[in-house]
């Protein structure tokens, strides 16, 4: 396919040749300026974390690629790695990284109390319609010269959106148990009873556990002291089949009287399908633990997404806004334009959603993704989705592409799906060497989207459109973006 493309843009050489060059430059003052990128919008500068020279990207040093735990103190260190959580759950998943400062200024129109202190929501001030028009020039701003890009999805309900909810617990001066987020660059914890994009029953849970410590003598964990048991509850609740799993992380294996707390926690709340003891004894900033003890049903949840089922342990990256995610997937599966026959790769596969969606319409799909966990979920979805022509591969996904391509190896669609730090190059050119016709491009981080589509374009892939969706409403320029890509700018039917 690559040589056959080759031909059509020779007419285009003398143009080609100055593209290759600017973006040479461009790439080179990207490196040079220690991998940031700055972009204007609206006069208001926003500068991308940088990223290591050579086009790797920093996501094994930084707190867990290969961990699913979540990067706790350092909002921006982990917000690259949608595996992550950390405390400040909403500001990770919310803000562009290595952002100087996420901290909203007090705005008296803003309908959360606390947004001042938490920083996850930035937006909030603005009515819905503004929040949309903002991210829709960011993404113009940020693609141009690149594609087009159509107007952005929102949500018709933009509230109470997020189904995974994280409250890092701590106890006030009088030693009152209180569960929230980390105010922004500091430990202390900020009490957050209602959040307004969080699930309610998920924050209901989380009130309900916060109440019954005193009872059970639990004592919440002081990171100074060590001393305590309780440090983290995460809830995830699948959208549309409404189980709930329950994670409490706790600093020590040993929970006295867990069976009885349990209990009085099913009695006070029927609908936990399961609970998760998850054990983090280390002096760490990620929030879960290696260990895992099942205390109550699977230890997983299954949620429905475009028309399959999926397990979802509790390290595994999901989706946080399935009504938007149902969105995104549809849009991407419709630009992949598959017909049966193709061979595709899901690559950044995480519990295999995407590979699992395609698989329908390919002839095989390939799933790789680093983190083992998501892996063992895939590969368990694959059976119990009954699809038979995918496969799961663990390992980093630019060197497994590029052993692929080394191998001799072809594709005819590639979906990249990567971390919001964004791919590498040795991925990249791992593509070109598979050579697909398309690649689907999801991102969760528009700057290093429109870095790597600059790059792409020096190997000969061409975006020929973006659809931005909102994923995060209330908060600050993330946006997820569906590109499509053809080699030498020619889409293909
Ligand atoms: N496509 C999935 C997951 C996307 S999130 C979905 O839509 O649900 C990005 C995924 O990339 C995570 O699961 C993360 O573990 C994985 N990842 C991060 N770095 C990776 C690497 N170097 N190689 C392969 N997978 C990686």
């Amino acid at each position: 396919m690559a040589e056959k493309n080759t031909g059509k843009n020779t007419g285009k050489k003398s143009g080609q040749d100055n593209l290759d060059k600017e973006l040479e430059q461009w790439i080179s003052d990207f490196y040079k300026n220690g991998g940031k990128v700055t972009i204007d919008v609206n006069g208001k500068k926003t500068t991308s974390a940088p990223r290591t020279t050579g086009g790797k990207t920093n996501r094994k040093s930084g707190p867990g690629a290969k961990n699913e735990s979540f990067g706790a103190k350092n909002r921006t260190a982990a917000a690259k790695n949608r595996n992550m959580d950390t405390r400040s759950k909403k500001a990770d998943e919310g803000k562009p990284v290595g952002k100087p400062s996420a901290q909203p200024k007090r705005n008296t129109k803003n309908p959360c109390p606390i947004s001042h202190k938490c920083g996850g929501c930035q937006l909030l001030h603005l009515p819905y319609e503004k929040q949309l028009k903002q991210k829709q020039q960011l993404m113009e701003e940020l693609l141009k010269g690149i594609c087009p890009v159509h107007p952005i999805t929102g949500m018709e309900n933009p509230w109470h959106y997020r189904n995974k909810v994280h409250a890092v617990f701590d106890h006030d001066k009088f030693g009152n148990p209180i569960s929230g987020v980390y105010e922004a660059k500091s430990h202390r914890v900020v009490p957050v009873e209602k959040c307004l994009i969080e699930d309610e029953k998920a924050d209901e849970i989380i009130g309900t556990i916060r109440g019954m410590l005193k009872s059970f003598k639990i004592r919440t964990y002081d990171e100074d002291s060590g001393y305590g048991l309780l440090r983290h509850v995460l809830i995830r609740r699948g959208f549309a089949s409404g189980q709930i799993m329950v994670v409490l992380v706790t600093a020590s294996p040993v929970f006295p009287s867990k069976n009885h707390f349990v209990k009085a926690l099913l009695e006070k709340h029927p609908e936990i399908t399961t609970i998760v003891q998850n054990v983090n004894d280390r002096a760490t900033s990620m929030v879960l633990g290696d260990r895992e003890h099942v205390l109550y049903g699977k230890g997983y949840i299954e949620d429905t997404l475009c028309g399959r089922t999926f397990r979802i342990s509790s390290k595994s990256f999901y989706q946080i806004n399935p009504v938007q995610t149902e969105k995104l997937y549809r849009k991407a599966m419709k630009e992949a334009g598959l017909t049966g026959t193709e061979t595709v790769i899901d690559a950044y596969c995480g519990i295999g959603t995407i590979g699992m969606i395609a698989a329908a319409d390919a002839g095989k799909v390939i799933g790789v993704e680093l983190n083992q966990d998501a892996v063992r979920d895939a590969v368990s979805n694959a059976k119990a989705n009954r699809v038979e022509n995918i496969r799961f591969y663990c390992n980093d996904a630019g060197r497994f592409m590029t052993e692929m391509a080394d191998a001799g190896e072809h594709a005819d669609v590639v979906f990249m799906d990567p971390p919001r730090s964004g791919s590498t190059e040795e991925f990249m050119r791992a593509v070109r060497k598979l050579g697909p016709s398309r690649v689907v491009y999801i991102s969760c981080g528009p700057q290093t989207l429109a870095i790597d589509l600059k790059f792409f374009r020096t190997l000969g892939y061409r975006a020929v459109g973006a659809w931005p969706f909102d994923m995060f409403p209330g908060t600050e320029e993330h946006v997820e973006t569906v590109v499509v890509m053809t080699y030498g700018g020619v889409k293909k039917k």
